[in-house]
């Protein structure tokens, strides 16, 4: 369980990004909706502690988000928005690569975690294309793949599927679905169908304000 409470954030331009945002997520799948503006990513690279908040406060089981960055990160995985640009090396190497930064020191072992997410991925005969040439699908589930590295409880995914075709697009919410079986997954995204059709329980973020929370059957009942 992801707890936020009175969660604000102001840039140093002035932009009132987040305004005491509050939410609890339990473990599976979680949308988190909301038009462009709205401090989807800012909240999303928040958990991810990639910046500060102004105020509030972050928990995952027990542990305190804003001020364990360390502990938290050994436990995240994040596939950022417009996530894109790669060497041209084999997507094979690149994970390895990745791996290695994460601290995956044993050559033997490396190899069987590399191997098992391109795998789970659907990326695995594919190993030694370089990602530069992958099209957006392949991207995004190698995107998951990196972000599964170091095996997370907590899985933030920022606005995934646009650009991607109907059958990619299926592709990746199969993925993401069976990865809420086992963990937090947050999906960040303006895309209204993708959240009613992958999450038991969503909310709708506008103008950095919790605008609905509930699950989508509920919440398009009320629309
Ligand atoms: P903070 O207030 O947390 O210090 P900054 O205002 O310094 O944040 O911005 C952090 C980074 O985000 C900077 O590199 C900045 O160029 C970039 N940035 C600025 N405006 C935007 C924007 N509207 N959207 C996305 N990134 C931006
Ligand atoms: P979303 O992901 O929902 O599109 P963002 O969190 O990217 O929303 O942006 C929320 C608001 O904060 C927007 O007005 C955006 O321009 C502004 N913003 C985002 N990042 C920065 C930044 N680093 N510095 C200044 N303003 C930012």
């Amino acid at each position: 369980m992801l707890t936020i409470q009175g969660l604000t954030k102001t840039y140093s331009n002035g932009v009132q990004a987040l305004k005491g945002v509050n939410l609890e997520i339990p473990k599976g799948m979680f949308g988190l909706l909301g038009p462009n503006g709205a401090g989807k990513s800012s909240l999303m690279r928040t958990i991810a502690t990639l910046q500060s908040a102004d105020s509030g406060s972050i928990t995952f089981d027990g542990l305190d988000v804003l001020n364990q960055p360390q502990e938290i990160r050994r436990r995240l995985g994040y596939l950022p928005q417009d996530f894109g640009v790669y060497p041209r090396i084999s997507a094979y190497e690149l994970l390895d690569h990745l791996a290695i930064l994460k601290g995956l020191d044993q050559a033997k072992e490396r190899k069987e975690v590399v191997e098992g997410l391109l795998a789970h991925t659907n990326l695995y005969q594919h190993k030694s294309k370089s990602v530069s040439g992958f099209s957006g699908g392949m991207r995004q589930r190698f995107g998951i793949a990196q972000a599964l590295l170091g095996d997370p409880d907590l899985l933030i995914v920022d606005e995934p599927t646009a650009g991607l075709d109907p059958e990619e697009r299926n592709r990746f919410h199969n993925l993401l679905v069976s990865l809420g079986e086992q963990k937090v997954v947050i999906l960040s995204t303006h895309i209204v169908d993708d959240v009613s059709e992958l999450c038991p329980n969503m909310a709708v973020l506008a103008g950095g304000e919790i605008l609905l929370k509930g699950n989508p059957i509920d919440l398009t009942q009320q629309l």
